[in-house]
């Protein structure tokens, strides 16, 4: 169950944080947790390679300096909770840690350094930013923010939350590893940036054990929360339904007084019925936010479904030693947070595996089934890409991936490497242009537009269950193609009605290519800037950017007031988190 970082423990440390944030308690004591994070030599702040927090105060213009680090090892170890959370410096401490944390899986799930996307190698973190019930990453600010604001009965610090500190880190991540998802596209895309920043929150905290200990309180010992529970469970307590109560009822508990504010994410996704009609067809449910909580309770329906195979197979094994089918409620515990951590590494490795523009949730899907086959092919314990597939399914979204299981078909047959250098291949993007040049037909790239490799990295991804390793080295590329609507017909993509002829338009297009360790692509997940590989896709994206008004600003643009409404439209899109 210890999560490694790059399988060198020394590297790391595990510190003490708040597992969730003051409001999960168990009896009257909040629940504390434990986070990995790298070993580095601090600075006064905390301030370290990756991130600086910075206590500086906007509504009061107050700044605290900070006291130097702490010689020990895990500072906040066996103090007091109910102190820490009245103490600044813990606050910037567990900021700190939980950023470095959520930095920590996305590397470790990648299997390279990962970049903040404004460039940077620092990330400012403000723990008391302002006094506001808000908080948010601001791509101009290099910043994660943390607003405090008086709640029923004391102030309260956002800073303290771990899913609101893993929510934001998250979109500072996703930002840089894949730029275009704030384009305006599908509604899947525009959800994807929330769903998945909230799958990311929510599974780390389910990773720790304290906060899974609370979901088995809440779901199975319900009526009879006791402070001296029974040491083991029966199996037949443990059904889907029980956990699944259990995560509702953290969820109520969660961030109690920041709900208000923030969507709780949990309590909201968990409440969701499973329905194929609302991700098809039902108007609320269209809306970027609400959208977004259907990828989540996709993937909290496979997260209890794999829990509960898993118990059952335990209770099995039990009945033929024990003679009963019982559970140590400890091992319940374990297998919950273990099966959390697993989910999540595969929930962030499935980035590399998806388009790099006009993402849908199908191909969120089929990134994830083929990215977890290639590290994880042995899935017997968790079961868990069946489990994801029937999830995802049971909310009317289905795999977009045409080979078996769902997954993405190998790469087309017969493509030519005579031009290309394989030490070349795996770090230079004009090495894999030259590929992508090379072999243009076969992946039916679109040759009248603009195409430039955004990113090429080699990656290290580790199993941690059987120490399997995987090299790859994934390249990005993207296809811009500016051409006027009375040209669509060219890229048999359909004039949206209405549109004049000499309305200019841009369409995107590209992908993501995965190459093996010999230099050889296995996959690409491309999408075609026409209308002929993509289908309907860029004839309907193009109708709904033209409906939704996006062309009045492309005119207006054209009439120079370009750097203006663009600054604009930019802060409304990463100033303010909306919860
Ligand atoms: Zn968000």
């Amino acid at each position: 169950m210890a999560y490694v970082v790059g399988a060198l423990p020394t590297r790391t440390r595990r510190v003490t944080i708040i597992a969730q944030d003051p409001s999960v308690r168990r009896g009257r004591k909040i629940v504390m947790g434990e986070v990995a994070i790298p070993r580095e030599d601090l600075r006064a702040g905390p301030w370290g390679h990756r991130v600086q927090v910075v206590d500086y105060d906007a509504t009061l213009d107050r700044y605290r300096k900070p006291k130097p680090p702490a010689a020990k090892d895990d500072p906040y170890t066996g103090k007091d909770p109910d102190r820490l959370i009245a103490d600044p410096e813990f606050h910037a401490w567990n900021c700190y840690a939980i950023v470095m944390s959520t930095l920590a899986r996305f590397e470790f799930a990648l299997g390279r350094r990962i970049p903040w996307s404004f460039g940077g190698h620092q990330i400012k973190v403000v723990p008391h930013a302002f006094a506001d019930a808000n908080a948010f990453y601001s791509r101009q600010d290099e910043a994660i923010l943390f607003g405090y604001f008086e709640g029923y009965r004391d102030t309260v610090f956002t800073c303290l939350s771990h899913d609101v500190i893993a929510h934001e880190t998250t979109h500072a991540l996703l930002d840089g590893l894949r730029e275009r998802y704030m384009d305006p596209s599908s509604p899947d895309q525009a959800a994807f940036h929330e769903g998945f920043a909230d799958i990311v929150a929510l599974l780390s905290v389910f990773a720790l054990p304290g906060v899974v200990e609370r979901i088995i309180d809440l779901g199975i010992d319900r009526k009879h929360e006791r402070p001296q529970p029974s040491r083991r469970i029966a199996i037949d307590r443990l059904s889907e339904t029980r956990l699944f109560e259990g995560l509702l009822g953290l969820g109520e508990q969660m961030g109690e007084e920041i709900q208000g504010v923030r969507g709780a994410a949990l309590r909201r996704s968990a409440k969701i019925t499973p329905s194929p009609t609302l991700y098809r067809s039902d108007p609320a449910f269209q809306e970027a936010h609400r959208r977004g909580e259907l990828l989540v309770a996709a993937v909290l329906r496979a997260f209890v479904a794999a829990w509960r195979n898993r118990l059952a197979a335990l209770g099995d094994e039990s009945a033929l030693r024990v003679g009963s089918k019982t559970l140590d409620r400890e091992r319940v515990v374990e297998e919950g947070a273990a099966l959390a951590e697993t989910l999540l590494t595969t929930a962030i490795r499935a980035l590399d595996y998806a388009p790099t523009v006009d993402l849908k949730f199908g191909d969120y899907l089929s990134a994830v089934l083929t990215s977890d086959r290639e590290v994880r092919p042995d899935d017997k314990k968790y079961e868990l890409r069946r489990r994801l597939r029937d999830a995802f399914a049971s909310y009317g979204i289905k795999p977009r991936g045409s080979a078996a299981g769902g997954a993405w078909p190998r790469a087309p047959e017969g493509l030519t490497y005579a031009g290309v250098h394989l030490e070349a291949l795996q770090r230079d993007p004009d090495e894999v242009f030259r590929f992508l040049w090379d072999n243009r037909r076969a992946l039916k790239l679109d040759e009248g537009a603009y195409t430039e490799v955004l990113s090429v990295r080699p990656c290290t991804r580790v199993d941690p269950d059987d120490g399997f390793t995987l090299h790859e080295t994934v390249a990005e590329c993207v296809q811009i193609r500016r051409l006027r609507a009375g040209e669509l017909h060219l890229v048999h993509v359909r004039r949206p009605d209405g549109m004049p002829d000499d309305t200019e338009v841009t369409l995107y297009g590209g992908g993501a290519l995965i190459f093996d360790e010999f230099g050889r692509l296995k996959y690409w997940v491309g999408k075609a800037v026409g209308g002929e590989m993509g289908g309907e896709d860029q004839s309907a994206q193009l109708l709904r950017r033209w409906v939704s008004g996006a062309f009045e600003t492309d005119r207006r643009r054209s009439r120079r007031f370009a750097a203006l409404h663009l600054q604009r439209a930019v802060r409304a899109a990463t100033r303010k988190e909306e919860w």
